[in-house]
């Protein structure tokens, strides 16, 4: 590749909102046969709701969810806005939370006046060998739609199930189906459950989903996914910053974390799934040119 080229290309790039960090990365985005996606912030909008809320026969709702969003307050996740976004709708009050606890991938507990509070995914309540079995039928059918089922438990008993749920943005199916007529497969790697993840992945077109995965796994299910061809990973949040540093080229959303944007070849002025298969089309323009 001549300098003159790259710079030419890297220019277009520029123009339509595709910032080249390295030279390099034009020639390594041509041969990517695979682009794997984080889910939330990234083929969603990363604004999850609070859709459904089914409470444990005993237990009273808005005491449960102002519990919930006491704890949650203290979190910086996404699913954690959402329920304390749901309290607050619901005017109640969130109160001090102390002894508070974050498991990435799992979820936070905290006590909050003398009860202790646990809220997160349902390998999060397994861990601490809470029964969240009363809300499993409820929780499928829920998963089966694409929300993701969380389960807030009370002094050691699971009282309720709340669901969130994350719109996909616009244009990622669009774009999906764009990079599949150019050749290129594509791939969802997620935190989140494997139901959910997978109706989210079918709504958008997405082949391939490996959902489960804790925050330090990223970079094991890209070496998954890889095989022997060059791959892409096109990720926001703060736990895809190895996995964007590991791909062949890492492609960060520039709304999002500092660390992601920092980790990656490639940023993406909006977060637009668009500018992916854009991406790939001026790399390829870029070296046929100099070829
Ligand atoms: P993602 O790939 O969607 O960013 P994360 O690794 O951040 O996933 O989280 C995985 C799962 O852990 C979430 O889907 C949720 O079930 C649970 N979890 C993580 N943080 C929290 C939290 N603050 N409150 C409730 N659940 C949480
Ligand atoms: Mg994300």
């Amino acid at each position: 590749a001549t300098p003159a080229a790259i710079m030419t290309g890297t220019g277009r790039a520029a123009e339509l909102g595709v910032l080249f960090r390295k030279g390099e990365a034009l020639q390594t985005l041509r041969d990517v046969a695979l682009i794997a996606f984080d889910k939330t912030g990234t083929v969603t909008l990363g604004k999850p709701q609070l859709t459904d809320f089914v409470t444990a026969p005993k237990a009273k709702k808005d005491k449960v969810l102002a519990l919930v969003a006491s704890v949650e307050a203290l979190s910086e996740h996404p699913l954690a806005r959402a329920l304390v976004e749901a309290a607050k709708a619901q005017g109640l009050a969130v109160s001090p939370c102390s002894k508070f606890v974050s498991v990435p991938g799992m979820g936070v507990s905290g006590v909050v006046g003398k009860k202790k509070i646990a809220v997160g995914a349902a390998r999060y309540m397994d861990s601490l060998r809470f029964d969240a079995g009363i809300f499993a039928a409820e929780a499928s059918r829920l998963s089966a739609e694409g929300k993701t089922p969380l389960y807030a438990a009370v002094d050691g008993a699971v009282a309720a199930l709340l669901c969130v749920a994350d719109a996909v943005k616009p244009t990622s199916a669009d774009a999906i189906a764009a990079l599949h007529d150019m050749g290129v497969a594509s791939a969802m790697i997620t935190g989140d459950a494997e139901k959910p993840a997978q109706a989210i992945a079918a709504r958008v077109g997405i082949d391939r989903v490996i959902a489960g995965v804790l925050p330090d796994g990223k970079v094991e299910s890209l070496k998954r996914l890889r095989q022997d061809k060059k791959i892409a990973f096109v990720g926001d949040g703060v736990n895809d910053a190895p996995a964007l540093a590991a791909a062949d080229a890492g492609i960060a959303i520039g709304a999002g974390a500092d660390v992601a944007i920092e980790a990656a070849d490639v940023v993406l002025m909006s977060g637009d799934l668009a500018k992916v298969p854009a991406a790939l089309a001026i790399s390829r323009a870029t070296m046929r040119n100099i070829a």
